[in-house]
């Protein structure tokens, strides 16, 4: 078993645009450039994919912040406006990790308790 691909951001796009079945023979593509045209013996063109942006419950992966964005949004996010608080991975320094999000949570609450 081989994880051929692990995208997101504009990295994942190409991927998307490709109905799920064309997205097997894409991945040996991938492999071949990286061990040569011998890795199809093993290729069966069974597979798992999935894309987070095409899931109409996700609808997208998580926020992913462009070069200067975390500098220039980062105190913005995470402030609280009056009695509401924001928590989530997006509000900390390690958006679209299970981190982030943990964090978040513990200087959400800590925030609430000391207000
Ligand atoms: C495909 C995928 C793979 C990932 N892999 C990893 C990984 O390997 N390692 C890692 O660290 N992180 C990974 N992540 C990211 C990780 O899942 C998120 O960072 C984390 O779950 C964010 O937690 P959160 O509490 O901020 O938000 P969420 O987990 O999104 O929680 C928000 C909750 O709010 C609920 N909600 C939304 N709107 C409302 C509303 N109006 N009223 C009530 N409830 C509402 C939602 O249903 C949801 O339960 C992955 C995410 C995805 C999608």
């Amino acid at each position: 078993m081989v994880l051929a691909s692990y995208s997101w951001a504009d990295d994942a796009l190409r991927w998307d645009s490709l109905e799920d079945e064309a997205r097997y023979p894409y991945a040996l593509c991938g492999l071949q450039q990286v061990y040569g045209q011998r890795v199809e013996v093993f290729y069966t063109g069974v597979g798992r994919t999935q894309s987070w942006l095409r899931d109409p419950y996700a609808y997208g992966e998580a926020s992913v912040l462009l070069p200067g964005q975390h500098t220039e949004l980062l105190t913005a996010i995470p402030a609280a406006e009056g009695p509401l608080h924001f928590a989530g991975d997006h509000t900390s320094v390690k958006p679209a990790w299970i981190e982030g999000a943990v964090e978040s949570a513990v200087r959400t609450a800590l925030e609430i308790h000391t207000a």
